[in-house]
């Protein structure tokens, strides 16, 4: 049992002592007070135990202080915990290897860093420094990091800041298929349809207009155009237009999420991806993968985010997942790319240092030997599928998507206005689904989003149990508005 400060005392030290906005971000009108973890579970201060769907903001891949990691993190502490530079450490080596042999050649450089964020910003100067080139454009909605110069790749103004955040930095548009506006829907790479009418015909996507006569025109033209996504078209012309306009000539990197985190499990139409990397590699730019959320088998269908999309990055960036919860990051990139970066000294003291490669590790052997890739994809197919269920069920549930474990249900007033639903009632429905023991999260530029994207370990049982404290919180709202 905790014996630990009271909570009010806890609060205060919160308030006082530490970063006030974390305030922002405890989330909860009455704040969870954790104390403890075991897999898919936490408890807090007074016993009470969460079913945890959010994972730390999806960074616990194999469950809290699962038996294995916490083994092989003991073994190394009582080994050795040291910095990563002037010496040779085997467990670097050894995992470096290890993680090399999860990439398609030619991805087989890794270089270790201690976050995301981190990761990211190494990514962009070596982006840079191989192409010679300066520019570099993510996509809006985006979160990669909160370093100044991740804070110019992220795309969402909760995180920015009035100063000039990583010159060079441009956001093009998110080909969101719900939100966004040209839709594309019926092109996600998704187990569940979710949109009835079509959104991948050219035009403005039905959300925004009303009118039948429009929904029958978009119908119409779908039939036309089957096969072939006339919005993934428009938010391709879109791209080019930002190529015209914005960047010179000449661009240093495309960063992209395979699916967009922060911004709320926002997908993008199939083919979006392709066509964008062979633009950016017409314009002399490298294309780089985000996977701080939808690696290391999260996404249940592969491995790596960016396989679900049939194409292959030049570079890669890590964190999160990676070490179930230890800081650690990393970057995977070329030969080509690493001998051009090699011309400077790069120096980063805890980056793959011999505790973090030796959890990182453990979390391998146990994503294998659980077989946790598998279970993203069972158990978050079978959650969408539930989902969906519901979505046809409320008026305020918009969207369920995602793949794997990396799930998002959007909130909106109605179906026909998409208007997303208001913090208030957003926040009504999660505090009472914590109340009755379930951990989620939240995101998308509106905070409109449930997220899903627990401990890759949990069960069938435990998506029941969430589904229906879920459904309860829903209906618990509808009945007081
Ligand atoms: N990229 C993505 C996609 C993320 O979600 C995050 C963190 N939310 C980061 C980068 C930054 O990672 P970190 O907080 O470890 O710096």
């Amino acid at each position: 049992p905790y014996q630990g400060m009271s909570k009010d005392r806890l609060l205060d030290i919160r308030k006082h002592n530490c970063n006030p906005m974390t305030f922002k971000v405890t989330y909860y009108k009455k704040p969870v007070f954790i104390n403890q973890g075991y897999m898919q579970w936490l408890w807090d201060v007074d016993g009470r135990r969460y079913l945890d769907l959010f994972a730390g903001v999806v960074t616990v891949s194999v469950g809290h202080c699962n038996p294995k990691v916490t083994e092989a993190a003991e073994k190394q502490l009582r080994r050795l915990w040291h910095t990563t530079a002037i010496y040779v450490y085997p467990q670097m080596q050894e995992y470096a290897e290890k993680l090399a042999s999860l990439f398609p050649d030619p991805l087989k450089v890794v270089y270790f860093t201690n976050s995301g964020s981190e990761a990211n910003d190494l990514a962009v100067l070596m982006a840079r420094l191989h192409t010679g080139n300066f520019d570099v454009i993510t996509l809006r909605g985006s979160y990669h990091g909160g370093s100044p110069q991740a804070t110019g790749l992220t795309s969402n103004a909760d995180y920015k800041y009035p100063i000039p955040s990583s010159m060079g930095c441009h956001n093009t548009m998110c080909p969101d298929v719900f939100r966004g506006l040209w839709g594309g829907s019926h092109c996600r790479d998704s187990p569940v349809q979710t949109i009835r009418e079509c959104s991948c015909s050219p035009g403005t996507n039905t959300h925004t207009y009303t009118q039948s006569f429009m929904r029958a025109y978009h119908r119409r033209l779908s039939f036309l155009y089957k096969g072939h996504c006339q919005a993934n078209d428009m938010y391709i012309k879109e791209l080019k237009e930002m190529f015209a306009t914005t960047v010179p000539n000449r661009i240093a990197a495309f960063f992209a999420e395979p699916i967009q985190g922060v911004g709320g499990a926002v997908q993008f139409p199939k083919n979006y991806l392709k066509d964008t990397y062979r633009l950016v590699r017409e314009k002399g730019g490298i294309c780089i993968a985000d996977e701080v959320q939808t690696g290391f088998g999260r996404t249940g269908s592969h491995f790596w985010g960016f396989q679900g999309h049939n194409v292959l990055p030049d570079m890669v960036t890590m964190a999160k997942g990676i070490a179930n919860g230890f800081p650690m990051g990393a970057v995977v990139t070329t030969a080509e790319i690493a001998r051009s970066f090699g011309k400077g000294v790069h120096f980063n003291t805890f980056g793959g240092n011999p505790l973090a490669c030796a959890v990182a590790s453990s979390v391998l052997d146990t994503i294998k030997e659980d077989r946790v890739q598998e279970n993203s994809a069972e158990v978050g197919t079978y959650l969408l599928t539930e989902l969906a269920k519901l979505r046809d069920k409320y008026e305020i549930i918009g969207d369920v998507r995602g793949k794997g474990l990396q799930i998002g249900v959007e909130m909106v007033k109605d179906k026909a206005s998409r208007d997303p639903l208001p913090p208030e009632a957003i926040a009504e429905i999660f505090e009472d689904t914590k109340d009755m023991g379930v951990l989620i999260g939240k995101g998308g530029l509106y905070g409109q989003t449930f997220r899903i994207k627990p401990p890759m370990c949990i069960t069938k049982d435990d998506a029941d149990f969430f589904l229906a404290v879920f459904n309860q919180a829903v209906q618990n709202y509808m009945e007081r508005r």
